[in-house]
């Protein structure tokens, strides 16, 4: 059996892409091709005719992952177009997927919205006593790590070990009620409702079952135990013989703090017994110096499996180390560097990523970046849809998707603003709450005229009225492109909206047209999502299935735009990519590791650091060809600057032993080698 998809494969990549006796599970170190094996493998389960692509389903972890996974197999295929028909999508976008078609066995409409973190946020906030938002967050973290473990209010309850404990379980039950009752779900919902659905009817389970007959899982490491439980739901039954492939590496297991087990991959082996593990030792990623750096460092955390790595990337440039003043000279340096590299090796910005550990480091970056004039995309921050005058919009879209999206109704009705004032919408609210309806329904229900003046209703209905007609043009619109689509209908929303004016009215000129930029940004980016691609195989989209994307992609990842952009990344979102240079910054103690609750109890700490360790693991291994590592020796913390050490993962990295460059400081600044660099471009006789 031959075909193209097993070209371009070492021997074990090629036994895992063949293998097809049961379950296969393939465990390595960074860069050793496992996502690539799962690419090959589905082409070569396709190409070889052993299974059809709409039978085919894989789970990646972003969807950005899953964009280039579905580019990739195009690729790989005789007729591309099949590439079209097969499921790839993260966990999250599967959920929704399954919910969609099963809304009506679990009682939900169809059309259910998908509240943000934000949004949870504020209905908790709601419902706690407290004003403190640490502890609003830590409730909120709370009644996430018990979905996630599947526990129910009741069990939450029965089990709290003290009163805060007491006080979050109950906040879970009417948190809980309260979705249900918006007709809404949340992020952890998406995978906790297809699994609850699942054990519970057989005759559902059976029909995704026979849809999904083989499934690979990408980043096996970081699935929790809802994930879990869900793929395990899918593979197996009365029966059924068990066909998975999932790859991933337990030395990059960083989502332990959202409920993922660093056991998962020993679990695995417990369940399947007859799993087939393979192991993958070849690294194809990284040049040696970076190679040994990630092999030393995460030598220090005990072993579930023995792994080496080697590579034949040959030695390549040493990891660079340099200590700067503080954070703001770091983001300079950083930046003016990264200019004088990329002209020294004449390299794309897209070659580039700069990777930290929290989002609120991304800031004085994008200000150096800005100013040295690169270009730059963000991802693992929410800071593009977290921005007021997109959530606006959004909001009109989450309405238009789900009716009884009362926090959605709110903001849209309100902005701009058309007339309806605080104590019409608390009426309305009190009157939705005596008949168990939405907001939306409340506005055309008998009865209403007695507690709000014709006066006050008028705007309500009129905003209703606005809210139906865009929603009938948004479904009429047919995702194979019959009918109207999605960039017409977003247009003629935008207008009525009229947010333009609105923004120019509200806000100063500057601001105002700043705000509108990122509206135009954002909507024409909806509008060429909406068009798909058919040679990559992505289907069009229409404006509820537009919308339901967006609400997945607030909570990983940015958008994926700019053609020659540098990456700004946090860790946590970097993982599974590439590319040729990287900037870690801020590698210090505090920060990488990240600092915690001072009173964590030793053996807690013990297994954070060890997360924290893998992190770096994660970091360091994302580089092909160079890596350069920063560290501070002062910080700002809000108004406080505070003496910083460099991080236990540097001399972790044992660069040391006569194979690191000199601190860059010692030698040429990076200011000067631009300086230099450019003269000698304008003026190449001299050199
Ligand atoms: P990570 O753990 O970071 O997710 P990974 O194990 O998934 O890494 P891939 O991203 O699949 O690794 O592969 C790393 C790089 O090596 C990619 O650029 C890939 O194309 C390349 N690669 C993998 N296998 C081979 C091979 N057999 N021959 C040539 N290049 C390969
Ligand atoms: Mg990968």
């Amino acid at each position: 059996m031959s075909s193209s998809a097993l070209f371009n494969l070492n021997t074990p990549q090629r036994d895992a892409v063949r293998y097809m006796e049961g379950p296969c599970l393939v465990i390595a170190g960074a860069g050793s091709g496992k996502t690539r094996v799962i690419t090959q493998k589905i082409a070569h389960l396709i190409e070889s005719g052993l299974y059809e692509a709409r039978h085919i389903a894989a789970l990646t972890f972003t969807n950005k992952a899953a964009a280039e996974m579905q580019e990739r197999i195009a690729k790989l295929l005789s007729s591309p177009s099949q590439a079209a028909e097969l499921t790839i999508s993260t966990f999250h976008s599967l959920g929704v997927r399954i919910l969609r078609q099963e809304a009506k066995e679990l009682g939900l409409k169809e059309r259910f919205s998908i509240m943000d973190a934000d949004d949870c946020f504020s209905l908790i906030q709601d419902m706690a006593v407290t004003t403190d938002r640490q502890v609003i967050r830590r409730i909120q973290t709370r009644i996430s790590l018990w979905k996630n473990a599947l526990v129910f209010p009741e069990k939450a309850l029965a089990e709290a070990v003290d009163e805060h404990e007491g006080q979050a379980a109950r906040i879970y039950a009417s948190y809980m009620a309260t979705l249900s009752a918006y007709q809404a779900v949340d992020f952890d919902d998406l995978i906790r409702l297809p699994v609850e659905l699942f054990r519970q009817n057989d005759a559902v389970r059976d029909r995704w079952q026979r849809r999904m007959r083989y499934l690979l899982v990408d980043e096996y490491q970081d699935t929790n135990v809802c994930q879990y439980e869900l793929v395990k739901l899918l593979v197996t039954g009365p029966g059924k013989k068990p066909m998975f492939t999932a790859v991933g590496d337990d030395d990059q297991a960083i989502y332990a703090w959202r409920g993922a087990t660093a056991e998962n991959l020993k679990i695995l082996r417990d369940d399947f017994p007859d799993l087939e593990l393979i192991r993958l030792e070849q690294n194809y990623r990284s040049s040696m110096h970076i190679l040994q750096a990630a092999n030393a460092v995460i030598s220090n955390n005990p072993k579930i499996f023995e792994k080496t790595l080697w590579s034949e990337m040959g030695a390549g440039e040493p990891v660079r180390v340099s200590a700067m003043d503080n954070d703001e000279t770091e983001a300079e340096q950083v930046a003016i560097s990264l200019s004088a590299h990329r002209f020294e090796r004449r390299a794309k910005f897209s070659d580039y990523a700069i990777l930290y550990r929290g989002n609120h480091q991304a800031r004085l970056l994008e200000t150096a970046l800005r100013r040295e004039r690169i270009p730059y995309t963000i991802s693992g921050g929410q800071s593009f849809f977290a921005r007021a005058e997109i959530k606006d919009i959004v909001s009109y879209l989450r309405l238009i998707a789900n009716n009884d999206d009362d926090p959605a109704f709110i903001r849209a009705v309100t902005t701009p603003k058309r007339g309806v004032g605080q104590a019409t919408l608390e009426a309305l609210g009190a009157y939705a709450g005596r008949w168990q309806c939405s907001l939306f329904e409340a506005v055309f229900k008998g009865g209403i005229e007695a507690v709000l003046p014709s006066r006050q209703l008028q705007p309500l209905r009129a905003f209703c009225d606005f809210i139906n007609r865009i929603e009938a043009r948004a479904s009429r619109q047919g995702a194979a492109g019959s009918g109207e689509n999605a960039a017409a209908v977003l247009d003629d929303m935008m207008a009525e909206i009229a947010y333009e004016p609105y923004l120019y009215d509200t806000f100063d000129e500057r601001n105002a047209r700043g705000k509108w930029e990122n509206v135009l940004d954002f909507t024409g980016w909806l509008k060429e999502k909406s068009l798909g691609d058919r040679q990559g195989g992505i289907p069009e989209k229409n404006l509820l299935e537009l919308t339901q994307m967006v609400a997945l992609m607030t909570m990983l990842e940015g958008r994926d735009e700019a053609p020659d952009a540098v990456r700004l990344s946090t860790l946590h979102a970097a993982k599974g990519l590439e590319f040729p240079h990287v900037y870690l910054v801020g590698v210090e103690e505090g920060i990488l590791p990240h600092k915690g609750d001072p009173d964590t109890p030793a053996d807690v700490l013990a297994r954070r650091i060890e997360e924290e360790r893998r992190l770096m693991y994660v970091g360091i291994t994302r580089a092909q060809r160079s890596l350069q590592i920063t560290w501070c020796k002062k910080r700002r913390r809000g108004r406080e600057t505070e003496i910083c050490d460099m991080s236990r993962f540097i001399a972790e990295m044992k660069l040391d032993e006569g194979k690191a460059l000199p601190d860059e400081s010692e030698t040429m600044t990076p200011q000067a080698r631009l300086a230099n660099l450019k003269s000698l471009l304008q003026n190449p006789k001299v050199a």
